[in-house]
């Protein structure tokens, strides 16, 4: 995709240009055009994609410039370094640089460009399209070109370009292991048929369950068999995780790119003082019905969403930091609590609902390390899932999440960078249910919150998001409700089920 920048802006002085100067900022045009324009191009780069002082003059307190750039020390980043440039010239003239006013900013996209691939933003004031590509007349201030919004304009276009490209073609998929198969013992739905027993009724919020005893028994029963088989042969460590994350969270970890339309929100009030309250708890008194409208005007926010990935909240905790050669690989897991998602019609059974119940097992280390945590940790589940649990199971290598909500499809151009999905058959309907993943997620989330290791090596981080529901989901449909039918150490750790409740 061919591309150019072209920029129009006045730098305001302090006091008129005087004529004696006008010479001076002729060699800075120069020298800038010449060599600080020039800095960190490659070689190969052709004389017009690199940015250019194309015209100038000075009138009273205003600097005219026009600049014009390819991909390479872009108008607005060569109009900065211009800038700093000049300040110590006019400096010799007693006089100083006050604000910069952007008066024209285009950028031109040739090639064959979708115009939806062209966000909506208020940045954008026309696009203009014609045979070879389109035109976007930006409205930006200085702060904006400061803050890359044209470099980063461009990369969502290309992004979403990219992503309609793809468009119809499926999402990565890649069969990785496939277990034995196993005498099919059970042919309901696993729902149903916990609802009928009084096992599990529906909460009161929508894609939400109220788990009575029994399938809290295989729940525990579960997460024994992974902390005895899986985390602690493997080494990790129990910690508490945040369930409320903040944007500054979502903003490093890469969700804040395309979570929303999944998040559950999170609002604070506006103040804690009862007398700015006291209206609301007077109207639902008096009607008896809660006055939300009243309520959102006196929130705050949303100041962030509830638990969506588990891991992310995790970060600030070494945020910043440089990590001991001698603590990596760190292993550690979060079980605190619950993972919210609005999955809008999705909704189904118990494998899939807006609050769930997962184990995160997270870790990190050099790259070497990642990987390697990554392989035993499948190796331990192929070891669970075929001989403990004994269920009909496989495993395929798919997108990665982050460029899953990217819009991407395909995989990572790094071969060990990546998510493996696991699926287990559901007999009742005959279709696979993704019940866990482990992912290789790179350097992703060590450089969105900044964390280093001692040996200079590149820090990577993996996580494997462990859904209770799901493994729940999954056994009860291939096993069935007869628990003396049931591979012997989940029946041995369920024990009996506990009639807590009889209903009249
Ligand atoms: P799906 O494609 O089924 O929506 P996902 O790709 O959104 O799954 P991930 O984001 O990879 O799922 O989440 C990791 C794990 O969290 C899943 O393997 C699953 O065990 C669990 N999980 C995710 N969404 C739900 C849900 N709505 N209900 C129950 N468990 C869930
Ligand atoms: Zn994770
Ligand atoms: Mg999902």
């Amino acid at each position: 995709m061919l591309l150019r920048f072209s920029l129009n802006a006045d730098l305001i002085t302090s006091a008129d240009i005087p004529d004696e100067a006008v010479a001076a900022i002729g060699q800075a045009v120069d020298e800038a055009n010449k060599s600080t324009f020039q800095r960190g191009v490659p070689a190969e780069a052709e004389p017009n994609d690199i940015g250019r002082i194309m015209a100038w003059n000075a009138a009273g307190t205003a600097l005219h410039l026009e600049i014009e750039s390819g991909p390479y020390t872009r108008a607005h980043d060569a109009l900065f370094r211009f800038r700093k440039q000049l300040a110590p010239v006019l400096g010799r003239h007693r006089i100083g640089i006050r604000s910069i006013e952007v008066t024209a900013f285009t950028v031109r996209l040739e090639g064959t460009i979708d115009p939806a691939a062209i966000p909506h933003l208020p940045m954008i004031r026309e696009t203009a399209a014609d045979e070879e590509g389109i035109t976007l007349t930006l409205d930006v201030s200085p702060t904006d070109l400061e803050n890359k919004v044209p470099d980063r304009l461009v990369r969502l276009i290309e992004e979403k370009a990219e992503a309609h490209a793809y468009g119809g073609k499926a999402e990565h998929w890649e069969l990785i292991y496939e277990s034995p198969k196993q005498p099919v013992q059970f042919t309901d739905d696993p729902t149903a048929e916990m609802l009928k027993r009084g096992w599990i009724k529906h909460g009161a919020s929508r894609g939400q369950w109220i788990f009575g005893p029994q399938p809290v028994q295989l729940f525990r029963a579960f997460e024994t068999i992974v902390i005895e088989e899986i985390i602690r042969p493997l080494g990790f460590s129990e910690m508490i995780f945040p369930k409320l994350v903040p944007w500054e969270v979502w903003k490093r970890s890469g969700h804040a790119k395309g979570v929303y339309p999944e998040i559950y929100y999170v609002f604070t009030p506006k103040t804690r003082d009862p007398a700015y309250w006291e209206d609301v708890a007077d109207y639902y008194k008096v009607t008896g019905e809660v006055p939300v409208e009243m309520i959102r005007d006196r929130l705050d926010g949303p100041i962030g969403g509830m638990c969506y990935a588990q891991c992310p909240p995790f970060w600030p905790f070494v945020q910043g930091e440089t990590l001991a050669n001698d603590c990596l690989p760190a292993r550690v897991f979060d079980r605190s609590g619950t993972s919210h998602r609005y999955e809008s019609g999705g909704i189904h059974g118990i494998e899939r609902v807006d609050e769930f119940h997962r184990i995160e097992v997270l870790w990190l280390g050099t790259a070497d390390q990642t990987v390697e945590v990554a392989d035993r940790l499948h190796e331990a589940y192929t070891r669970v899932f075929d001989e403990l649990l004994e269920l009909e199971w496989r495993c395929a290598r798919v997108t990665p999440w982050f460029m899953a909500q990217e819009g991407l499809v395909g995989v990572s151009e790094n071969e060990s960078i990546g998510t493996r999905d696991y699926e287990a058959i559901l007999p009742y309907s005959n279709g696979w249910l993704e019940f866990q993943n482990v992912s290789v997620n790179g350097n992703k989330y060590p450089k969105g919150f900044n964390v280093k290791i001692q040996s200079g090596a590149e820090c990577w981080s993996g996580c494997s998001g462990i859904g209770l529901e799901r493994w729940t989901a999954a056994f009860l449909a291939q096993k069935g409700f007869d628990v003396s039918k049931w591979p012997e150490r989940v029946a041995k750790l369920m024990g009996e089920p506990e009639e807590v409740f009889r209903f009249l």
